[in-house]
């Protein structure tokens, strides 16, 4: 039996090295992944998730979470939800209900209240000071408002051979109130059958959600290809497609892992990762689109695990 985790982006590193601990002593997929989200969501260092996250166009943090259990297909999820310290366990809460299970805005922040979950203002001072400086920057060029998003999205297997993915995410930086991107979605920002495997994305929404490239890696890999091979076919025919039909295709990233703990990546920017199995301990990976539709994927040095988040 073998358990294993894969996570977005070098911040997922302290979760999923608490996580890989957890699972390694038998915690399940569940809890272990409840529990590395939400030591990314707690961190402020980190901007796009949680506390901390930089906030919507008004200066207000409106946060996107989703949770799916891949033994029952139990999903939750919330959207544009406020002033609670941790969307992933929300979202986990409302995938044991019968109905209601993604709410959205004051329904998803009154049902967080109700089910006792911590309530914080989650705009911290500097997040505040970066949000009046881009609106200063934004009177006087045409910069894009949308620079500055990433979601934490992490995959989790157990010894019990369950599987569980999740999300949670600020979304994108000076987005309009109501806004919500691919991360709740399922089938785009995440899906897991744990009889398969799993997968999540981080990247541009708005484009994301055109191609559930999630459901599709997943699909692939029951087809019988290895997670690599799923990713790699769903994610670059999809970038081909978007720039045959649209001229351009926005930044996506997404990792995968399988039921027997293998994992794999695709991304058209560089795109940093973290693994961690029976076999190797918590590591970060940088990917980077490679010739044709394959993906270059190298460990992580020192100084890049210290300077990228
Ligand atoms: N996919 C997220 C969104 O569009 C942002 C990200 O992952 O970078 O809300």
């Amino acid at each position: 039996m073998k358990w294993g985790i894969i996570a977005t982006w070098r911040m997922a590193l302290e979760g999923v090295s608490q996580a890989a601990k957890e699972l390694e002593q038998g915690v399940n997929a569940g809890d272990a992944l409840e529990h590395a989200i939400r030591v990314v969501e707690d961190n402020p260092r980190y901007r796009s998730v949680g506390y901390g996250g930089l906030p919507n166009e008004h200066g207000i943090v409106e946060l996107d979470a989703a949770f799916m259990d891949g033994d029952h297909f139990d999903i939750g999820a919330v959207a544009a939800i406020q002033d609670v310290k941790n969307p992933i366990s929300a979202a986990r809460k409302l995938s044991s209900n019968q109905f209601n299970r993604f709410l959205v805005g004051q329904g998803a922040t009154a049902f967080a209240q109700k089910a006792g979950l911590e309530r914080i203002n989650m705009l911290t001072d500097e997040a505040r000071t970066i949000w009046q400086k881009r609106l200063e920057e934004m009177k006087n060029s045409d910069l894009s408002p949308y620079d500055g998003h990433d979601t934490v999205g992490v995959v989790c297997l157990d010894l019990m051979e369950s599987m569980t993915a999740g999300t949670s995410s600020s979304g994108l930086f000076m987005k309009k109130s109501g806004r919500v991107g691919d991360s709740p979605l399922s089938g785009s920002g995440f899906y897991v059958d744990s009889e398969i495997g799993g997968a999540t994305a981080t990247g541009l929404g708005e484009d994301l959600l055109k191609g559930c490239l999630c459901y599709e890696i997943v699909r692939l890999m029951g087809e019988g290809m290895t997670p690599q091979e799923a990713a790699d076919r769903a994610v670059y025919r999809f970038h081909d497609k978007l720039v045959r039909k649209k001229g351009k295709a926005g930044a996506m990233s997404l990792i995968c892992m399988n039921k027997h703990g293998e994992w794999g990546v695709a991304t058209n920017v560089e795109f940093p990762f973290v693994v961690a199995t029976e076999e190797e301990g918590p590591t970060v990976y940088i990917a980077n689109k490679g010739a044709g539709h394959s993906t270059m994927i190298e460990r992580a040095t020192r100084e890049q695990i210290e300077k990228c988040e």
